[in-house]
């Protein structure tokens, strides 16, 4: 009887093994197929603003030299796309390079001094109001460049889609601080919500590639509360506006556990 056991056991074993190898190996397919994907999005997005410089200065070589306002236009036109193409470089590599950063700093912030610091840098850079409002008195265990960063990119796209105030508010609740970036503008259809922090993913491609976006923003975004070990939500309504809400652990007993 013990040998029909071990048999048993042996095939059991053996099955379990190969649905985790073909386990593993679907899991290397969709992430070999992320990577093409994302390889080819970008060269896709890269090629635009180079079509644009290509032409611009081919433009300025034909009838540049001797006409004062073609070279202006051409040159104002490939100072633009040049800078945009920086910008979705740095992205890209960002996008590209986050999952294996492992190694990330933590200790003991005020939140109300690291939105407040972003929210100088982004007055700054546009003429936009900006309001703090709530608990301004949180401390949390995070990474201050890191959450900086995550709030420019979600300040920068209220600015971007909206017109009017954008209202950013701390609450703290038990274990977690809940920042929230609200804006009062076009608002998002629902049926959309799920892509939203796909990388290259935008909505009104037109639109969007107007506002200077690449469709990385939002991703980067997850991939930095995934990092401080958060949470981010949306919570949208078409002609109303929306809200980015991330939930960040206070302290750390949450992370270092
Ligand atoms: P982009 O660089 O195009 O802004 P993001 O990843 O930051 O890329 O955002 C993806 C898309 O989500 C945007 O193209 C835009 O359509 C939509 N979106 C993001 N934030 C907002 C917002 N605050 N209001 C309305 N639409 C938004």
């Amino acid at each position: 009887y013990e040998t029909i056991d071990i048999e048993h056991n042996r095939k059991d074993e053996l099955a379990t093994l190969s649905l985790t190898f073909n386990e593993m190996m679907e899991q290397l397919e969709q992430n070999f197929v992320k990577q093409e994907q994302f390889v080819s999005n970008a060269s896709h997005e890269l090629k635009t603003p180079l079509t644009v410089i290509e032409s611009y200065a081919s433009l300025l070589n034909r009838r540049g030299f001797d006409n004062k306002e073609v070279s202006n236009e051409a040159i104002k036109a490939i100072l633009m796309e040049s800078s945009r193409m920086r910008v979705m470089i740095e992205q890209m590599l960002q996008a590209a390079k986050y999952r294996e950063n492992g190694d990330i700093q933590f200790v003991y912030v005020s939140i109300q001094k690291i939105v407040e610091e972003t929210l100088s840098q982004m007055k700054q850079a546009y003429n936009r109001k900006f309001q703090l409002t709530g608990d301004l008195s949180v401390d949390a265990y995070t990474n201050e460049a890191k959450l900086k960063q995550l709030l420019f990119i979600l300040l920068d796209n209220a600015r971007k889609y909206s017109e009017h105030e954008i209202i950013v508010s701390i609450q703290e609740e038990n274990n977690y601080v809940t920042i929230s970036v609200q804006d009062f503008g076009e608002g998002i259809d629902v049926k959309y919500l799920p892509y939203l922090f796909e990388r290259f993913y935008r909505i009104d491609e037109g639109r969007s590639r107007k506002m200077g976006g690449t469709g990385l923003g939002l991703a980067i975004a997850k991939e930095i509360v995934v990092s401080l070990h958060g949470e981010i939500k949306i919570e949208s309504e078409r002609g109303i506006g929306t809200s980015f809400i991330i939930h960040l652990p206070k302290s750390d007993n949450l992370i270092n556990f």
